[in-house]
This record gives C-alpha cells, sequence and structure tokens, in this order.
C-alpha cells in the first residue's frame, strides 16, 4: 500500500530539513544535497509522487522491476531521471544502459567493459559511479577500496562511459551507536578516496552518493552530494 502524496510530501519535507541541518554546521549549501527517491517494491505511482513533489530522480535496485514502472509513470513524470542503485550482472548491462539514465553501482572493469559495449550499441554516453566497499562490509557489493585506482583507470578508459563519482552502502552494526560509528568510518573513507582518485586522475569525481535513512545526517556531514532515500519518504518495505 502507497501512502498518499500529502504524507508523502511532509515526509520529503522533513528529510529536506534534516539535510539543511546536517549542511549547516559544515558550512555548506543544502542545494548541494540531491535527494534520490528509493522506489523499489513500491509501485510506479511513487515514482510519480517524487516528480510531482520536484525531486530529479528515483533510484531502483533491479534492472526488471525499474523497466516495467518506466514503462507505467505519469506523462508529467518523464523528465524523472532514473538511476540503477542495486548490483548488476554483466548480462543484464545491456538492459540497464538502455534504460537507465545512471548506472551507480558500477563495482568490476568486466561490467564496466559491458556498459561501455551497451552504450555504444545505444548511441549515447552513459554515466556511471563506481561502488566502493568503503566500509569493508563482507555482505556488500562494491570494489574494495585497494582496487579503485584500477577500477577509475578502466572506467576512464571507456569511450562511452561518463564517470560521475562514488557510491558507497555503510555497513550495519549491532547497536545504534556501532552503526553510526561504521556510517562515519566508511562516508569518511569514500570522501578520502574520491579526493585522493580526483587528484591522482586528474577527473573531479564531483558524485558523492552516500547516506540513506538511517544515515544520511553523517552522510552530509561528510560530503555527500547524494541521498538515497526510501523507507523515510515512502515507509517500510
Ligand atoms: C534500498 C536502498 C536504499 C534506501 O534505503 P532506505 O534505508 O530505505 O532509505 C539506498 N541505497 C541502496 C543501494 C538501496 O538498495
Amino acid at each position: 500500500m502507497l501512502i498518499a502524496y500529502e504524507e508523502f510530501a511532509r515526509r520529503a519535507d522533513a528529510i529536506r530539513a534534516r539535510i539543511a541541518a546536517a549542511c549547516a554546521p559544515a558550512g555548506r549549501d543544502p542545494a548541494t544535497v540531491q535527494l534520490l527517491a528509493v522506489t523499489k517494491t513500491h509501485p510506479a505511482a511513487a515514482a510519480d509522487y517524487a516528480a510531482r513533489y520536484g525531486l530529479r530522480g528515483v533510484g531502483e535496485n533491479r534492472v526488471q522491476e525499474g523497466i516495467e514502472k518506466r514503462a507505467q509513470i505519469a506523462a508529467a513524470s518523464s523528465g524523472l531521471r532514473w538511476e540503477l542503485i542495486g548490483h548488476l550482472q554483466s548480462n543484464k548491462a545491456k538492459l540497464a544502459a538502455r534504460h537507465f539514465d545512471r548506472i551507480q553501482s558500477a563495482d568490476s572493469p568486466k561490467l564496466l567493459v559491458h556498459l561501455d559495449r551497451a552504450a555504444a550499441e545505444v548511441g549515447r554516453a552513459l554515466p556511471v559511479l563506481l561502488q566502493i566497499n568503503a566500509g569493508d562490509d563482507p555482505a556488500k557489493f562494491g570494489a574494495d577500496p585497494a582496487d579503485a585506482p584500477a577500477l577509475l583507470e578502466a572506467a576512464l578508459a571507456q569511450k562511452n562511459l561518463r564517470v560521475d563519482g562514488l557510491m558507497t552502502i555503510a555497513p550495519l552494526g549491532a547497536t545504534p551507536a556501532e552503526t553510526a560509528a561504521h556510517a562515519e568510518r566508511t562516508f569518511a573513507n569514500l570522501r578520502r578516496l574520491r579526493d585522493e582518485l580526483a587528484t591522482r586522475f586528474g577527473t573531479p569525481l564531483p558524485e558523492l552518493s552516500m547516506g540513506m535513512t538511517g544515515d544520511l545526517a553523517l552522510a552530509v556531514a561528510a560530503g555527500s552530494t547524494m541521498v538515497r532515500v526510501g523507507t523515510a519518504l515512502f515507509g517500510a518495505r
């Protein structure tokens, strides 16, 4: 069951206030943090809510689910950007490149090659983020931070890809305090890695996609430019 639009708008207002509150002590402009509505498991109308509220994009973690919803949204929502935030297998790279505006989960040289080939077929430059396991979480996808330079080198070598930046998911802890500590460490690691890679490769990597419902304030404090929020916008899945 999808909540009413009015309830969604109240929740989105509250999240924007949380983003602004986290920006203030860091001296950041809240306009530099985009709120990506994570619509996975919710109906296509959830994406229509995001568009109606004025959000620029939605995140889906499964290729097929995203494609089906994108085909169902209202005409007024056609300007929404669809971003893939879930693990992508190479055999689905072609579909993903055709139907998503950006792939946030590029995590291996092999996948980059497949995405590049698919982007060439579609005839456009495909924006990607490199997903890094910056919290060293054994349960999470994403490249090992030590492999990030090689991954970026592989990405920059692909003619049909545009590398916008990095993405990560922080590991959960056994307690809220432990989860917060993991998040702080993970986000600081990703930020530092981005700064190092940008300098070393002479490429800006402006996008830092980090922070979800539970840890978005910590992510913004650490420099996030995009928080990916599902639960706080649409309720529990
Ligand atoms: C589901 C998901 C989110 C949103 O998580 P919430 O805790 O519901 O805000 C963000 N990022 C990724 C990669 C996800 O899979």
